[in-house]
Order: C-alpha cells, then sequence, then structure tokens
C-alpha cells in the first residue's frame, strides 16, 4: 500500500516538474526579448494618483514606482507569468543608492512632475505606495540603506498616514523589519504576492515559486510583530483556467488569505497584459483571454458570503483612469509606459467603463452594491454567462502540455 503511494507520489512529481519547466523555459525564452532601453537611472519610473478607502474615508493615494534593479525570481527564474515589469528595469545596468536618493528625492521637492501646471506636496497624499517592480524588502534589489533613507525622510511629512509597498514573502525577515521600525514608526502595510492558495495553479499558472506557503504564514506573522499591516496579492484568471475555475480560484484564495495566513486585508487583482510575458504570449495566440469584468462582481459576492460579512479590507486592483503626473515613455495610452499594460481586464466596448467606474466607486466604500448597481449589458452579459459554462476536462499538466509541450 505505502510502495503503490510512494510509486504514485514519484510519478506526480515527474509530471510536475516537466509541466513546471515546460512553463519556465517558456517564460524565459519570451523574456529574451525584453528591450534593453536607455532608462534614466536618477528619474522614476512613474508616478500616479487615484482615489483609495483609508480609515472609512475616501483620500487621494500617490503610487511611487522607482525605476529600479528589477525582481530577483524574474532574473533568476523568468518570474510569473503575468508580470512583465522587467520591461523597466535597466538589464545591463544597476540602479545604485545615490540614484535611488536622487529619485526619492524627486518626489519630496515635486520636480517629478512633468506637467507644468501641476505642483506636488506629498503631504497632500494620506496614503503613499513606494514600489519597486520588485520586493522593496529584497537587499540584492535595494539596500537596506536605501529602504532606511526613503522611510525616515517620511517622518516629516505628517500628511501621509500610511506607507504601502511590496514585496515576495521570503525577503520578509526580522532584519529588514527592524530596519525600518529604527527610522519610521508610521503605519506600514506591506503588500506579499499570494496568487493562488492552490498549489498547482500557483506553481504551474502562475509560476511563482513558493512551493511551500509557510513562508506566507510566517511573513504575515513578522509584519504582525513589528506593527504592519499585512496586504494579499490574489491574481485573479491566471493562464491554463477557464473563467469560472478562475472565479472559485480567487474566491477561495481571497478567504483563505483572511483565515488561515490572518492577512489584513486583499487585493483581487485581474491580470493585464504586459509585452514580453507569458498571458501575452498565449493571448497573441487566441488561448488566453483577460478576465471580465463582470466577473468580479460573483468574486466579491462570493468571498462576502463565505465570509459570512458584508464588508471587509478587500481591494479591486489594477489599471483603472489613474492620473499620471509622471510616465517615463511618450503620452498615448499604449505607449506612455513600458510597465503600463496594452490590455486590462474588460466587458465588452459598450459597458466596460461602465463597470470601471462602479469598481472606483467600490474601492472608495468597499461596499458590494456599488458593483451591482451595473445593469446587464445586451451586447456582452449572456457571452459572460456563457463563457462561465466553458468546461475543461484536461488536468492542468495536460493544458500545459498541449500548449508548451512540443514535438
Ligand atoms: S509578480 Fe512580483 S514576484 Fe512575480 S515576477 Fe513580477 S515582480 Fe517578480
Ligand atoms: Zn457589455
Amino acid at each position: 500500500m505505502s510502495y503503490l503511494f510512494e510509486t504514485k507520489r514519484v510519478i506526480e512529481r515527474k509530471v510536475f516538474k516537466r509541466a513546471s519547466s515546460l512553463v519556465e523555459e517558456k517564460i524565459k525564452e519570451i523574456r529574451s526579448n525584453t528591450p534593453n532601453l536607455p532608462y534614466e537611472k536618477t528619474k522614476l519610473a512613474e508616478v500616479e494618483i487615484n482615489k483609495f478607502f483609508y480609515e472609512g474615508k475616501t483620500v487621494d493615494r500617490v503610487m511611487i514606482v522607482l525605476r529600479s534593479n528589477g525582481c530577483q525570481h524574474y532574473k533568476t527564474n523568468g518570474g510569473c507569468s503575468m508580470c512583465a515589469h522587467l520591461n523597466g528595469a535597466p538589464l545591463k545596468e544597476k540602479i545604485t543608492h545615490k540614484n535611488y536618493v536622487e529619485q526619492w528625492n524627486s518626489v519630496l521637492d515635486g520636480s517629478f512632475v512633468e506637467k507644468t501646471d501641476k505642483e506636488f506636496n506629498l503631504n497632500d497624499y494620506p496614503v503613499v505606495c513606494v514600489y519597486n517592480l520588485g520586493s522593496l524588502l529584497n537587499p540584492e534589489e535595494i539596500s537596506v540603506k536605501t529602504v532606511q533613507y526613503i522611510f525616515s525622510t517620511l517622518n516629516k511629512y505628517k500628511g501621509v498616514k500610511k506607507v504601502i509597498i511590496e514585496s515576495r514573502a521570503e525577503y520578509v525577515t526580522e532584519d529588514i523589519l527592524s530596519a525600518i521600525r529604527k527610522v519610521y514608526d508610521g503605519v506600514v502595510e506591506v503588500g506579499i504576492g499570494v496568487e493562488s492558495t492552490n498549489f498547482l495553479i500557483r506553481e504551474l499558472c502562475h509560476h511563482k515559486a513558493i512551493e511551500n506557503t509557510q513562508i506566507i504564514s510566517d511573513a504575515v506573522a513578522l509584519l504582525h510583530k513589528y506593527n504592519m499591516k499585512a496586504l494579499a496579492y490574489v491574481n485573479f484568471k491566471p493562464i491554463f483556467l477557464t473563467e469560472s475555475e478562475a472565479i472559485e480560484d480567487a474566491i477561495k484564495t481571497s478567504v483563505d488569505c483572511f483565515k488561515d495566513f490572518n492577512f489584513d486585508a486583499v487585493s483581487v487583482e485581474p491580470t493585464s497584459l504586459q509585452e514580453n510575458s507569458l498571458a501575452n504570449y498565449l493571448y497573441n495566440l487566441g488561448l488566453y483571454r483577460v478576465p471580465w469584468l463582470w466577473s468580479l462582481r460573483d468574486i466579491i459576492h462570493g468571498i462576502y458570503d463565505r465570509m459570512h460579512v458584508s464588508k471587509l479590507d478587500i481591494r479591486l486592483g489594477g489599471y483603472f483612469d489613474e492620473e499620471v503626473l509622471s510616465g517615463s515613455q511618450g503620452t498615448g495610452f499604449a505607449q506612455r509606459n513600458e510597465i503600463f499594460p496594452h490590455m486590462t481586464s474588460s466587458n465588452c466596448s459598450y459597458c466596460t467603463n461602465e463597470f470601471v467606474e462602479a469598481i472606483k466607486q467600490f474601492n472608495m466604500t468597499y461596499d458590494v452594491k456599488d458593483l451591482d448597481v451595473v445593469k446587464p449589458c445586451k451586447h456582452c452579459y449572456k457571452l459572460w454567462q456563457d463563457t462561465k459554462k466553458v468546461k475543461d476536462s484536461r488536468s492542468i499538466y495536460t493544458r500545459i502540455d498541449d500548449v508548451l509541450g512540443g514535438e
């Protein structure tokens, strides 16, 4: 009996390994097309402002994206299937502490703003996101000294009530959290990419490289020890899943994040398409569609139902019409920024804008009624309902093999 069980386990492991290397090899092949653009190392990658729900009120949030060295997972293993942030990092040069300081000082003195009629004062933004296209807590990507410098300057800005940063779970360590707490005692929230709590979906569809979720639980516990908030990113609709499988996965993962991992907040992130990602490659072949916005309503209802609540700190992420104060390339929608997706989750062209407005409203209240107000669209609602009925009887392994398995 135990021999049979062991044999089954070994076979399963082999099948997993094969699927995993097919995904990783394809991602690496696609990444090799990433252009080596001549970025200015002292200029920010992007600054955007939008609305945010904080302590019962709608406030202004500024999102500052540092031009950075890029994500280590991306550089070593090819990174996640839906992400192409390395498009925004210099491939052959290194951003130094001095470069980062210059970038950050341009935030403090407002000199980064491209629009001449717009004055910028960090104090006007109760919520400040500082992102580095990777993990701000990974000293290989950005030094502890730099992170301390950024946080230490924030003490002077009493208008700033909350700072949001991002990191993979494995870089949430005592060393870095205590280094931050030495210079800053304000509210800090750390966004961690969980993507899915289903092993096969996370490791094969997302290619996340977090085989053991214990590191996620440990990271959340450590953040709480340092009086920081933990935010889970849940990617909605990775490649190789049907729409209804993806909806169920996003609901289950979000509930797991609250109940099992003890996250304080969840941000559901519908997949969007950037050049040089595996998701984009499959989209170009007609093998992937970005998620429907209608599905987000199912997800929020599903989470609230299973949590038996009518409101939670749950956000709908994505790129929804932010005001861009500084973007590094171009001014048009598609080419305005190398990290900006060329396609985001959508319904049809008749109703997408209305739904996006509802999402923006929801993000200011977390009340699902704000999503419910959108009436079924006569052009696409039925199509979406039919899409949800699509079934795929193949295993995830077979789906991967059928698309990437070659001869
Ligand atoms: S999603 Fe995060 S961890 Fe994954 S490749 Fe992108 S930056 Fe790296
Ligand atoms: Zn429609």
